[in-house]
């Protein structure tokens, strides 16, 4: 089936088509940009901009694929987790492009979705199930057992606090870097030692590893680096960015790792996915690179632009649903800023 997918539960605006399993289009608008001088998303700059973004990006999209919006068979929408307002723009541009179409609607999960992409992502063969995912954004930090992508999903553990995303936006603003801080930290971590500060590896001590062994921590670790930071300037001594972003960077890819490479040796599942935004970071990658191969653990992470919010991975659960064949959404559906990851699909 030909399938578009909407996308709006943050601050990007995806437009996705996919046929089956083909991806077709992967359209973007981000409103990144009008949350920088925040220093965070702002939801309701977000759900505005969503607004303004979605006939144009549909647009593009179907442009893309080179298809007219009567080429589709079914539409897929984010119905949640994700910030309120944004994710409600959404659903209802969605609800109105599937009656005045007369298209079946499908309502999915989001995280759901960062794991589904792996299907669509080019020139690879899609990993089997179960699999073991790991999602880590500006907004989420999971770890996911999946069985079958469309039928059994477990949420094994997630953050208790910040997003390692926002982590790494608060550090950076420490460091005087822009936001989004992701990229800038990378930058300035490269010719930093890793281990000239040893920051801590939140929820990794035994007794916080028999409570929460799945779950993560980042709000310790980056008030840590501003502690640490600051008292440098009180004593009026330079602050070796490099460094504190290399060690910074290496305390969050160790415990995000070790983490999932623990819930794969525990479960026994040889596979492990990537997704999110953070996931771009190069050393997240190199060092998911080394232990999986040492664990004998296949790992997969699709490219950056599949990694970050966007409408091909909603397109691509839609698509699943109908293969396997589930039922559409009813309309009755509404956003679900908190929507358990259990409710893959919402009817
Ligand atoms: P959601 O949580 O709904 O998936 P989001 O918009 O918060 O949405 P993404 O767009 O997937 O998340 O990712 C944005 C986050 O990724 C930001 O916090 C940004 O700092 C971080 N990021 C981007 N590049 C890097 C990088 N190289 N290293 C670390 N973090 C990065
Ligand atoms: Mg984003
Ligand atoms: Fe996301």
């Amino acid at each position: 089936p030909v399938v578009l997918g909407i996308e709006t539960s943050c601050d990007e605006t995806g437009i996705g088509i996919v046929r089956g399993t083909t991806l077709l289009a992967n359209a973007i608008a981000s409103s990144m940009d009008e949350h920088a001088r925040y220093g965070g998303v702002v939801p309701e700059i977000a759900a505005r901009a969503h607004l303004e973004a979605l006939t144009p990006t549909i647009r593009l999209a179907l442009e893309q694929a080179g298809l007219g919006i009567n080429d589709i068979d079914a539409i897929a929408v984010t119905s949640g987790p994700g910030l309120s307002g944004a994710l409600m723009v959404g659903v209802a541009a969605a609800k109105g492009l599937a009656v005045s179409t007369g298209k079946p609607l499908y309502a999915v999960n989001h995280l759901v979705g960062h794991v589904g992409v792996d299907l669509v992502t080019p020139d690879s063969e899609p990993l089997e199930y179960p699999t073991i995912a790991l999602l880590v954004s500006g907004g989420h930090t999971s770890l996911l057992y999946v069985r079958d992508l469309v039928d059994d999903v477990e949420l094994l553990g997630e953050t208790i606090d910040d997003a390692a995303g926002e982590a790494f936006d608060k550090v950076a603003r420490v460091l005087g870097l822009p936001y989004p801080g992701g990229p800038h930290i990378d930058r300035v971590a490269v010719g930093g030692n890793p281990k000239a500060i040893r920051f801590p590896r939140g929820l990794s001590l035994p007794k916080d590893m028999a409570a929460h062994r799945y779950d993560f921590s980042f709000s310790g670790l980056k008030t840590a680096v501003a502690r640490w930071v600051e008292a440098r300037q009180d004593r009026g001594e330079d602050v070796p960015i490099a460094d504190v972003a290399a060690s910074f960077r290496e305390a969050v890819a160790d415990v995000l790792l070790t983490k999932a490479l623990a819930a794969c040796a525990d479960l026994g599942v040889p596979r492990l996915l990537l997704g999110g935004g953070v996931v771009a970071n190069a050393r997240i990658r190199e060092l998911a690179a080394i232990r999986a191969e040492r664990a004998g653990i296949t790992l997969r992470i699709p490219p950056f632009e599949l990694c970050t919010d966007n409408g091909a991975m909603i397109a691509a659960l839609g698509a699943q649903l109908i293969m396997r064949g589930l039922p559409p959404s009813t309309l009755d559906f509404g956003a679900d800023s908190t929507l358990p990851v259990t409710d893959i699909h919402v009817i």
